[in-house]
């Protein structure tokens, strides 16, 4: 049996958890390969290493050296290296690492060290070998992970190493360049590596005692989630439900490899595991999970006749296209049509020239712009076998007085999405909560 287990940032705040991880790995010989991210927050108002690298780069990049975030780096990891009583030279590593971020001086770069250290240490407490990312994981031209190379780097070096540390994060480009995944991917690194050496489990430990029907910071003790499918994994993490990063799912799912999420600091809880739709035991609930985000902006077009216009959303579509905008929904009625689109997409003006092209090129009888939306999703393999789950959810919506600025039901049956004012984002979560998991 092998397990890949993946430590998150908290798990390796300080040299006190990164004990607690050596116990969790030595209390199971399965536990072989190791992913871990840079240590994160300590306490609220901490600041992770990964962020103190991005302004580390800021500041090179201003000054021409690192300046004091480098410094709060150093500090931290020499401070673990001393809790932890390790004889490494950490000094050394830290200028190595600190001249390499004044030389290559890309933000991929200078983020990527903090797995790079967190890995050198970790390896170094469990006495185990370090795999170094940039050589195994591989991204191709078009910005994407390498499976074909990645997988078969990553099966020739671990082959015959029993046990192994290898950082998250990162990997490196065709040319050898470091890339690092977007923020949270230490959770796909550790996916990868499930995937290549063939994981009977993903282990993927964190601060939290599994997935939860709703974020913790908006509901108070949220109801545990005991099985997730990989589906409603991948809306859930999507929309925002940030404890696994939304990519991670590819490699292990083509694979059938289970995830299960645990927690460093209660390893006796059961945690939550993620599997095929058809092997996930049916929720007794309708619901299995809520998420959301905010910051959308919904460009809401009306045009008699819209529906004979062939070719209406291919010209907006167009448009978007050629501004490099992705949208996330486009709902539809017969002479209406709404485009969601991440706020940050449209920033700096771009809205306006958007919204004045659409003008030129369809010209709509009437076109609204609301800003600073909230998407909320109700997902659940459960909603297509109950009638009348819809009707809960705008009932518990509206007796809360909040006005939805859209409608999606995502076409599998798995999710409805919801768009209401930012200000409102909390209270709406709260109240779906309630009415799909309180009353049960
Ligand atoms: P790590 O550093 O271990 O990768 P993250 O901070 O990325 O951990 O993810 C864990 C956090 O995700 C939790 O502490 C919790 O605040 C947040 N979170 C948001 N939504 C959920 C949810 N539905 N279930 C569990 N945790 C959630
Ligand atoms: N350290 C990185 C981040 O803060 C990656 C991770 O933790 O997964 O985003
Ligand atoms: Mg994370």
């Amino acid at each position: 049996m092998i397990k890949v287990c993946k430590f998150g940032g908290t798990s390796m705040a300080d040299g006190t958890n990164m004990l607690r991880i050596k116990r969790i790995l030595e209390s199971d010989e399965d536990r072989r390969y190791v992913v871990v991210s840079a240590p994160g927050k300590r306490f609220s108002g901490d600041i992770k290493v990964t962020d103190l690298l991005y302004q580390t780069l800021e500041e090179v990049l201003e000054g021409g050296h690192v300046g004091s975030s480098y410094q709060k780096i150093a500090d931290r990891f020499r401070g673990i290296v001393h809790e932890l009583g390790l004889k490494m030279d950490i000094d050394a590593l830290l200028s190595e690492v600190q001249n390499g971020i004044e030389t290559v001086r890309t933000a991929d770069y200078a983020a990527s060290r903090g797995e790079y250290l967190a890995g050198r240490i970790m390896a170094e407490l469990l006495k185990i070998p370090f795999i170094e990312a940039s050589e195994v994981i591989k991204f191709g031209t078009d910005g994407r992970l390498n499976g074909a190379t990645t997988y078969a780097l990553l099966r020739a070096a671990l082959r015959g190493v029993k046990r192994a540390v290898i950082a998250g994060f990162y990997g490196a480009d065709a040319e050898g360049n470091v890339k690092t995944f977007s923020r949270g991917g230490s959770d796909v690194s550790g996916a990868i590596v499930a995937r290549a050496v063939g994981a009977d489990i993903y282990e993927n430990w964190t601060d939290v005692s599994g997935f939860l029907a709703c974020d913790p910071r908006i509901v108070a003790n949220p109801a545990g989630i005991r099985s997730l499918s990989y589906k409603e994994l991948r809306e859930l993490s999507y929309m925002g439900a940030n404890v696994l990063h939304s990519e991670s799912i590819f490699p292990v799912r083509e694979a059938d490899i289970p995830i299960l999420i645990k927690n460093t600091f209660r390893p006796e809880d059961e945690g939550t595991v993620i599997l095929p739709t058809q092997k996930c035991r049916p929720s007794a609930l309708p619901v299995t999970g809520i998420a959301g985000k905010k910051n959308f902006t919904v460009i809401f077009l009306e045009k008699s006749l819209m529906n004979a216009e062939i070719g209406f959303a291919l010209r907006v579509l167009e448009i978007l296209f050629r501004h490099g905008i992705s949208f996330e929904h486009i709902p539809s009625g017969i002479d209406t049509m709404s485009f969601v689109i991440d706020s940050a997409e449209l920033a700096h003006g771009v809205l306006q020239e958007v919204c004045k092209e659409i003008e030129e090129v369809v010209s709509p009888d009437r076109m609204n712009v609301f800003s600073d939306v909230a998407l909320i999703a109700v997902v659940g393999h459960g909603m297509s076998r109950n009638v009348g789950i819809s009707a809960r959810l705008f009932s518990a919506i509206a007796r809360t007085g909040v006005n939805v600025r859209m409608i999606d039901q995502g076409s599998s049956e798995l999710n409805i999405i919801v768009g209401v004012d930012n200000a409102n984002y909390e209270r709406t979560v709260r109240a779906v909560y309630e009415e799909f998991f309180r009353e049960n």
